[in-house]
């Protein structure tokens, strides 16, 4: 059905595996086809797009939950596309003269509403000229009458003013026959698609206009003050809702109602205003629902509201990431050139343009062998490209172009974290160089995109009393933890007990915002270098969890650590043996940064300390329990 657009001719299979591009003949993405259909240009997603497609004909509900920018909203466009667009309905709201609050609603096939309106003016108008005609001739007859009367001529005037005023007023009455076209779909190519997302109450469940004038004539007639909300504007269509637990309960009940009995009166929303006295007919709310949100959108939505989807529709989660084949990097080329059609004013891309970008969704899927599936963000890095070539009045967006705008699309994480960075070099407080007892370059992660190395001080000293873990701020827990892995692996090979001492464990500098879950090795590795008196190597950074077995577990964010070490000088980095499938630093790091994958602690200590007999030993000590080690570990 058109999912693969794009031309076999311009495949090269031979190269197709190799090929950033999948093998694709192109020079720039000029060359590629965008599907015309919303559903088509849709990328990845495939459980998503076929119950979309499914839901479209069976008029079901849809629930997506998943990361921002994954295409939630795209997918529900596309479901507005795949509607019959003969169902949609012109809906007009009519003064009841029998009860003035309580307007009319009449259902008209799309386009009709116009015509209907048009008629009732055009009659309005032909009545009002009737009417002003009969009034210019009665005021001339008075007149005249008047005149032929000489003295009268005074109470003639009077008497024409009265009448002029009498038929203004009533000709008021004929225009609030009128009907007031409340949704029109006579221009619509497809059916409607409502966004309602963050919508209040008003814009979602329509609303009714306060009167200033209430009484005495030059009131507006309730019917021509009606507005309608996106229920109703979606109609026969799609209504959107992202953040759905956002919506306030009353708004998620009535939203309820409106699925439920498809059809939702309008009534004004503010409780003191005029609007609130009125409340018109039930007015059509045959939409499809699309909800959307994060995980817990879940938790927060309206218990009712979820089994209402559930029952009578599909829930689907959306995909983060894809696996990296060659046909889709051929579709994310056709992404670009997606993007850059949508966009309409920037350069395309050139072949190492492209190819530049797909590099950054394989960096960005943080996965190996996956391509990112955020293309929300991946987009915003075509147009800040397509923009910068723009301003050089650039004929194509080159692979420079992606690069400057990879330097210039940071995030604020980002940008902190290097402002972070600039200030600690001249503070000097990242030390990269020599070997300092107790003191280890641990890595951790800012934000979700930004890597930090952060320095952990150690220090064991003897206790008064029974001993105690002593960490600032929010690595008590962390800290806690780690010494007690460590405490277990220490009493195996060493004379000391530390639980009779206070260990002392600090960050050099904290930062806000800083997630500290993975430096417990970091913290073992201070706390048994103060204890055994043996310096670490400074320039060493490290990152990593730890078992009571010594294991080193894996953690996150480990390309942006790496890449933070870089930075900040470090030659080595250790990192966790089941991390190194995650490792997709950028080329000009790879240079800069021997990275070491370890498995257990003694390697990482084997690495980090100096000093040659007592090091050796300790690590032989610790490398010869760690059978030991596993057995009472597995045995806890
Ligand atoms: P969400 O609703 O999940 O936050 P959107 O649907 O609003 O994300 O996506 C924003 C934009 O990102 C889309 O308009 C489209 O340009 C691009 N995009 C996101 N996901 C996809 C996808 N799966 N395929 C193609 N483009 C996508």
């Amino acid at each position: 059905m058109g999912e693969e657009q794009i031309n076999e001719e311009k495949i090269d299979e031979e190269m197709a595996e190799d090929d950033l591009l999948g093998g694709l003949k192109i020079d720039t993405t000029a060359d590629i086809e965008v599907p015309d259909r919303l559903v088509d240009q849709v990328i990845g997603q495939d459980h998503a797009r076929d119950i979309v497609l499914k839901a479209a004909k069976q008029r079901r509900h849809v629930m997506m939950i998943g990361s921002p920018g994954t295409g939630k909203s795209m997918l529900a466009k596309a479901m507005s596309q795949l509607l019959p667009r003969e169902e949609l309905q012109d809906i007009l709201v009519y003064h009841n003269p029998d009860d003035g609050n309580e307007p009319k609603i009449r259902t008209v096939p799309a386009g009709k509403g116009d015509q209907i309106v048009d008629a009732h003016k055009e009659e309005a108008r032909k009545r009002n000229q009737m009417r002003s005609f009969l009034m210019w001739i009665i005021i001339a007859i008075v007149l005249g009458y008047a005149l032929i009367l000489r003295q009268q001529l005074l109470i003639g005037i009077l008497a024409a003013g009265i009448i002029y005023l009498v038929f203004r007023y009533s000709s008021r009455g004929s225009d609030a026959m009128i009907p007031n076209l409340l949704v029109n779909n006579a221009d619509k190519q497809t059916a409607p698609f409502e966004d309602a997302t963050g919508a209040h109450a008003g814009a979602l469940l329509g609303d009714v206009r306060h009167d200033p004038f209430q009484s005495g004539g030059m009131e507006t007639p309730s019917h021509d003050r009606v507005e309608p909300g996106a229920i109703h504007k979606s109609n026969k269509g799609v209504l959107f809702i992202d953040e759905i637990n956002t919506l306030d309960i009353r708004s998620q009940q009535k939203l309820m109602t409106a699925i439920q009995e498809g059809e939702f009166s309008i009534t004004g929303q503010s409780e003191r205003s005029s609007g609130a006295m009125v409340q018109t007919e039930p007015v059509p709310t045959d939409f499809i629902m699309v909800a959307a949100g994060n995980l817990d959108a879940m938790e927060n939505m309206h218990p009712a509201l979820r089994n209402r989807i559930k029952g009578y529709g599909y829930e689907v989660y959306m995909d983060d990431t894809i696996e990296d084949t060659p046909e889709m990097r051929r579709k994310y080329s056709r992404f670009i050139a997606q993007e850059v059609k949508k966009d309409g004013r920037l350069p395309h891309f050139t072949r190492t343009a492209a190819e530049e970008l797909i590099l950054e969704a394989r960096r960005r899927s943080g996965r190996k062998g996956h391509l990112t599936l955020e293309l929300r963000a991946l987009g915003g890095l075509v147009r800040v490209a397509g923009d910068i070539a723009r301003a050089e009045d650039a004929e194509f967006t080159t692979r420079d172009h992606v690069l400057q705008a990879k330097g210039r699309s940071r995030s604020i994480e980002q940008q902190l974290a290097d402002d972070y960075i600039e200030r600690r070099k001249d503070y000097d407080m990242t030390i990269a160089q020599g070997n300092v007892g107790g003191r280890v370059n641990g890595l951790a992660v800012m934000g979700e995109d930004s890597g930090i190395v952060m320095p952990v001080m150690a220090e064991v000293a003897p206790s008064q009393g029974p001993g105690e873990v002593i960490a600032t701020g929010n690595l008590q827990d962390i800290a806690q933890e780690a010494v007690q892995n460590v405490s277990a692996i220490i009493k195996k090979f060493s004379d000391e007990d530390i639980s009779k001492r206070d260990i002392h464990i600090q960050y050099v500098q904290s930062y806000e915002g800083v997630e500290g879950d993975s430096a417990s090795v970091t913290m073992a590795t201070a706390v048994i270098s103060s204890l055994e008196d043996i310096p670490i190597d400074q320039s060493v950074a490290m990152t990593g969890s730890l078992s009571v077995r010594g294991d080193v577990l894996p953690v996150g964010g480990v390309t942006h650590k790496i890449e933070a070490a870089a930075k900040a000088g470090v030659e080595t980095v250790i990192i966790p043996a089941a991390n190194m499938q995650d490792v997709m630093i950028e080329d000009e790091y790879k240079e800069m940064i021997e990275i070491i994958p370890v498995s257990h602690i003694s390697e990482v200590l084997d690495i980090a300390l100096v000093g040659e007999p007592e090091k050796d030993s300790l690590v032989d000590r610790l490398k010869s329990i760690t059978g030991q080690a596993l057995e009472s570990g597995s045995a806890t």
